[in-house]
């Protein structure tokens, strides 16, 4: 799939080491996967464009360039485990909005529900949004389609929609693939599979409760 990104980049490896890993601590995972995400970030930022910026280095005038300030940056966090590319994500993107998305999967049926959606109607084109959702666990996919189903029919292009996620299965990656043909995905790793409770193997378990230490 060529819309599929899976990292080689050895920072990322090292940090998905520490994820995986049981015997981590809480504050060990937050660590890596801010290191994670920063590695993600910077690959599926490179679709927003850019303007040309006239300025005055201590040498000589110049020009420059930098990300076009007419376009709007969305980050959509599907709750609760998504929140943990936040803080790193505003610090690379500070002109970035938040989008909550408030869905958590249903443990019998494996389908999402919503509990919370505040996704505000645009005030600017469609078009001159840029989303990226995140979304840790790509495990059956469901909650990732719902989440990239409300931002398309918002009317935003999916050329300008990805997603950005720590660990995938390879059912999660199909069901994305089948609904959004388009949509670019940037992942650490394409595990296995899933297990009977659709946790994804070998994987890192639950992972919010591994990033909120609950
Ligand atoms: N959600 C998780 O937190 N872990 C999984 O393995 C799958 C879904």
């Amino acid at each position: 799939m060529e819309k599929l990104n899976i990292s080689s980049n050895p920072i990322l490896l090292q940090n998905l080491s520490i994820l995986r890993d049981a015997k981590s601590t809480c504050e060990q995972v937050r660590i890596a996967t801010r290191q994670i995400t920063r590695c993600l970030l910077f690959e599926a930022a490179q679709n927003l464009p850019l303007v040309e910026k006239e300025l005055i280095t201590p040498i000589a005038a110049t020009t420059a360039q930098i990300i076009d300030p007419d376009i709007k940056i969305i980050v959509a966090p599907i709750l609760r485990a998504g929140l943990v590319f936040i803080d790193e994500a505003l610090e690379i993107l500070p002109q970035a909005v938040i989008r909550h998305i408030g869905m958590y999967r249903d443990e019998e049926t494996l389908k999402p529900v919503w509990y919370y959606n505040k996704i505000p109607t645009l005030t600017e084109p469609a078009e001159k949004h840029y989303v990226y959702v995140t979304d840790p666990m790509l495990a059956t996919g469901n909650s990732l389609v719902e989440s990239i189903r409300l931002f398309v029919d918002m009317g935003i292009p999916i050329e300008n929609i990805r997603a950005i996620c720590l660990l995938a299965a390879p059912q999660g990656v199909e069901n994305v693939k089948k609904n959004f043909p388009k949509l670019e995905l940037f992942m650490a790793a394409l595990d296995k599979g899933l297990n009977e409770r659709g946790y994804i193997v070998p994987g890192m378990g639950d992972a919010g409760d591994r990033i909120f230490n609950t």
